[in-house]
């Protein structure tokens, strides 16, 4: 199949990579020319595991191009994905200008039919506005050509996304006719004999329910978390509390890591679209709108921890910076608050390491603000530390040598966000001791 994707980021690549991968000619589009031309040579512009030798063999095997020609990209896919981003805008609803602009090119460029398949995650109602949209700009064109949308969202996740993509939970496909479900169905028969779900509905439907998965999942975060702020309150062990309840079938082990909240490029925005969509249609999203609210608490509540045990500031180190281990993301990032917030805090120097995150990182906090000392490792980063905090579980985090930390911290003094260590483990080598809900 001739397929175009539009968008570059985290989805678009990863799908653009998996499609060329099963068979098909992919053109992937971005407005970035810096990141094209990086593509274009085989060089991922993102860290996700396993994408740059998807790359290399994509660019090898010929079916896969990259380009910021407009009009080529559009020409070129039957099948066209949307996959660019959908950012919180200030009033907490999705920010749909991107995919607006996605569909506006479509409509000025294309010659021939065209299904235009939305995987960004978009408020319900999308597919049938973007319907629309572009039956209006082809008639303000002038332009008589048969098209189709439909809505086919995207579940995977950032440092799994090559596996995720090639070996999903289930496909959902959201179409208004049978013709786009055909279509759909026959390029996603890679996946009939591993016998994946495929869930054919209608758009409204899928749309639906990629928010309710990610919201779903965001509420069992914060649920564990505030059931982890009072364990530490009535001295009860959160840890063995969320491994007693995921013995239960019902509720599963998955999403119950007590930590210092969510954070990322999609549940932060997800829930709060979500919600704002609750509101417009009168049918209020409140255990939703908890969780939101609960899970900024737990983001500051995690700063909190180490500015009230060092309340006239200190030399803190600062391990890892992404919203999660395995990527280079930080948008959102509860590490990346909490650095904001102990600066705001004042008297905190801040020595700051992540193994793959600390360019995004920079850009975003500031390569020479004051308080920030950028460090290559964190050997590097805990000399002379009053405290070393782990931020984000990445596994390199788990093998500190403690004894070698506390010849070089200043003090010996471990906030274990993310529960990597046992406390009586930690405590045995001489340490003070600050986990999430033990
Ligand atoms: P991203 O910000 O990483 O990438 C978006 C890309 O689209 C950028 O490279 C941007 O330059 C490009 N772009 C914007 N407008 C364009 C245009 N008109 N033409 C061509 N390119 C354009 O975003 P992402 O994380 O990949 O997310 C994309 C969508 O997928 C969002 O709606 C997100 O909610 C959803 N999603 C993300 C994930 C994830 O883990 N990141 C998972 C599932 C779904």
């Amino acid at each position: 199949m001739k397929i175009t994707v539009i968008g570059t980021g985290y989805v678009g690549l990863i799908a653009g990579l998996g499609f060329a991968k099963w068979g098909n000619e992919v053109v992937c589009l971005d407005v970035i020319p810096e990141k094209i031309e990086k593509l274009q040579k085989g060089i991922c512009p993102i860290y996700e595991p396993g994408a740059e030798v998807q790359l290399a063999d994509g660019l090898a095997s010929g079916r896969l191009r990259f380009t910021c020609d407009v009009k080529e990209a559009v020409e070129h896919g039957e099948m066209i994905f949307i996959a660019v981003g959908t950012p919180e805008a200030p009033d907490g609803s999705a920010d749909m200008k991107y995919v607006y602009s996605a569909v506006d090119e479509i409509a000025e460029y294309m010659q021939s039919y065209k299904l235009v398949v939305d995987k960004s995650t978009v408020p319900v109602g999308t597919a049938r506005v973007l319907k629309e949209r572009m039956a209006k700009r082809l008639a303000q064109l002038g332009k008589d050509i048969p098209f189709d949308v439909a809505s086919n969202p995207e579940f995977l996740r950032e440092g799994r996304a090559v596996g995720d993509f090639n070996n999903p939970d289930r496909i959902v496909l959201g179409v208004f006719s049978e013709e786009a479900g055909t279509r759909l169905r026959t390029l996603y028969k890679v996946f009939a004999r591993s016998n994946k779900p495929i869930v054919v509905t209608t758009p409204e439907t899928a749309e639906m329910i990629k928010y309710a998965s990610n919201a779903f999942l965001a509420t069992k975060i914060t649920f564990i978390n505030e059931i982890a702020n009072l364990c530490e309150q009535v001295g009860a062990n959160a840890l063995e509390v969320a491994a007693a309840m995921g013995k239960d079938g019902r509720i599963s082990p998955k999403f119950l890591h007590p930590g210092p909240g969510y954070g990322g490029s999609c549940f932060p925005k997800d829930t709060k679209a979500l919600a704002d969509t609750g509101v417009k249609y009168n049918a209020p999203l409140t255990v939703v709108e908890s969780v939101i609210a609960a899970n900024q608490r737990q983001k500051q509540l995690a700063a909190r921890k180490v500015t009230s045990r060092f309340p006239q500031g200190g030399t803190i180190a600062v391990l890892g910076l992404s919203f999660k281990p395995e990527t280079d993301d930080i948008r959102e990032s509860p590490a990346v608050e909490m650095v904001q917030v102990m600066l705001e805090a004042g008297g905190f120097t801040l020595r700051l390491y992540d193994p793959k995150a600390m360019d995004n990182a920079k850009a975003v906090l500031g390569a020479d603000r004051p308080g920030l000392v950028w460090c290559a490792s964190t050997a590097e980063a805990v000399q002379g530390a009053d405290a070393a905090v782990i931020a984000t579980e990445w596994s390199e985090f788990s093998t500190l040598d403690f004894d070698r930390l506390k010849a070089e911290m200043h003090q010996p003094i471990l906030f274990d966000l993310r529960n990597v260590y046992h406390k009586e483990d930690v405590t045995a080598q001489g340490f003070e001791y600050y986990g999430t809900g033990v």
